[in-house]
């Protein structure tokens, strides 16, 4: 072969067998929020391409994990992953993440202090968007699979990883479809664990701890039209009641009127867990929710952000009327969304809001509403392994069960498992939890570090068999 050909053959095998080797984990999370994997409500604005060049990098990335398990792709831009177990009668554990992110909201482009598509690492952190939701989940768990691949590692309990692609506008093309497939194979998962908690650097209720949230719920999600429709006509000989009065008497009366505030058994679970922490008098307050449970509720419901713990909550989100200024319409439509806790039905909801609205000649209806997940166990197995995996990395961190007010596609996996947890193993501040949906999202490095050896804690523990004591 002419030297020159011999040499570029070399330099490719060299660049195609080093990504792993030469490159760091924070590195190739940088590389990974380079691909617009962007999930628009418009589907048809979503760009395919740059899924596939998404699967090819990951491919390239994580040979191990793609040459030596079973991966199948699910609707085209989904990635299911079975590790098989050397026991195939242990039930596998399910692990799931999601490869879309949201978009940039128009106009908020140049308040990133770093573009949101470039990756760039800069003050020990990658910035970008998908670095908390939920790159850092995808590849976070591919990195510990080729970790302990590479050790030669083999697990007794096969482990499957099921990759959505549309989670961010309801997982109708990506998690619907991967459980299908699961359901087809007729397996049944001793527990998962999804996005959707994380470790909390400054919870304001144990100052200086940090706080390892694990959800066992999330709230349901329910959104109801009503729809005035009354006499129209010119507006100098105007009705009594308008279709728009009447449909805004509604709305008023039913913000006026919040669902009761309740502890539900994940938010008691919480403070309890709290409570060998806390100073006087609140462990007092928490160690005894029996007594002062109705109190800690009302508490909660003052702060814009508790309120979502103790109650079903009401948000009037869309509003539509009219066409003229001298025009009475002839119809008013408006958008309600409630956030169900744990017990509270779409039905108990639907009934509760006719009768407050009580008239006639407003409807309310819905569109088809979506399962709501169970509360799953705080004191199972599968709770037990994560809050290992993270005392493993956060010695000093207080694990606790909680509730997740919105919603995953967790939802779509009901049927596959009884025990469905929500963690992946970042640390982050409460402040910077907020920028997943919104501006200057960004991952300390060795947060995502730390939280690669969580997820490979948590496969070692999953592979396992159950402890007898569980
Ligand atoms: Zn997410």
């Amino acid at each position: 072969m002419p030297r020159i050909v011999f040499v570029i053959a070399t330099a490719l095998l060299l660049v195609s067998a080093t990504s792993q080797a030469e490159t760091s984990p924070a590195e190739r999370l940088a590389e990974a929020v380079r691909f617009k994997t962007i999930s628009h409500q418009d589907r048809s604005r979503v760009d395919g391409n740059e899924f596939r060049r998404f699967h090819d990098f990951l491919r390239t990335t994580y040979p191990r994990v793609f040459t030596q398990l079973e991966v199948e792709s699910i609707n085209e831009f989904s990635l299911l992953i079975r590790w098989p177990g050397t026991d195939a009668e242990l039930p596998p554990v399910l692990f799931t993440a999601h490869m879309d992110v949201v978009p940039i909201e128009p106009g908020t482009e140049d308040d990133w202090k770093q573009p949101p598509f470039a990756g760039i690492i800069a003050d020990e952190r990658i910035y970008g968007r998908g670095t908390l939701d939920d790159k850092e989940g995808v590849l976070g768990l591919l990195e510990a699979a080729e970790g302990l691949l590479a050790e030669g590692f083999s697990p007794r309990r096969s482990l499957v990883f099921a990759f959505g692609h549309d989670e961010e506008v309801s997982g109708r093309n990506g998690a619907v479809k991967l459980a299908q497939r699961m359901r087809e194979y007729g397996w049944h998962f001793a527990w998962m664990v999804d996005e959707g908690g994380m470790v909390i650097s400054d919870n304001p209720i144990l100052p200086g701890k940090s706080v390892a949230i694990i959800n066992v719920a999330e709230k349901g999600y329910l959104t109801l039209t009503l729809v005035a429709s009354g006499d129209g006509g010119h507006s100098s000989t105007p009705p009594k009641i308008s279709t728009i009065g009447r449909l805004s008497a509604a709305l008023v009366r039913i913000e006026n009127n919040p669902f009761p505030t309740r502890l539900v058994g994940p938010v008691e679970a919480m403070l309890e867990a709290m409570a060998p922490y806390a100073e006087q008098p609140q462990r007092f307050v928490f160690n005894n929710l029996w007594l002062t449970g109705g109190m800690v509720a009302n508490t909660m419901a003052e702060d814009r952000l508790t309120n979502s713990f103790v109650r079903t909550t009401t948000a009037l989100t869309m509003i539509d009327a009219g066409v003229k200024e001298n025009v009475i319409p002839q119809r008013a439509e408006a958008k309600v969304n409630f956030r169900l806790l744990p017990g509270d039905t779409p039905e108990s909801v639907v009934s509760r809001i006719e009768e407050l609205v009580g008239d006639p000649e407003i409807e309310v209806s819905y569109d088809q509403w979506n399962q709501i997940p169970g509360v799953s166990d705080h004191t199972g197995w599968g709770f037990a392994a994560i809050s290992d995996a993270v005392l493993s990395v956060y010695p000093e961190a207080v694990v606790v069960p909680s509730l997740l007010t919105a919603a995953t596609d967790t939802r779509h996996y009901i049927d596959l498992t009884d025990n469905q947890y929500r963690f992946h193993g970042i640390l982050v501040e409460t402040s910077q939890a907020k920028s997943a949906h919104g501006t200057n999202e960004y991952i300390d490095i060795q947060s995502y570090v730390n939280s690669i050896a969580i997820a490979r804690k948590m496969l070692e523990l999953a592979a396992q068999p159950a402890p007898a004591n569980r």
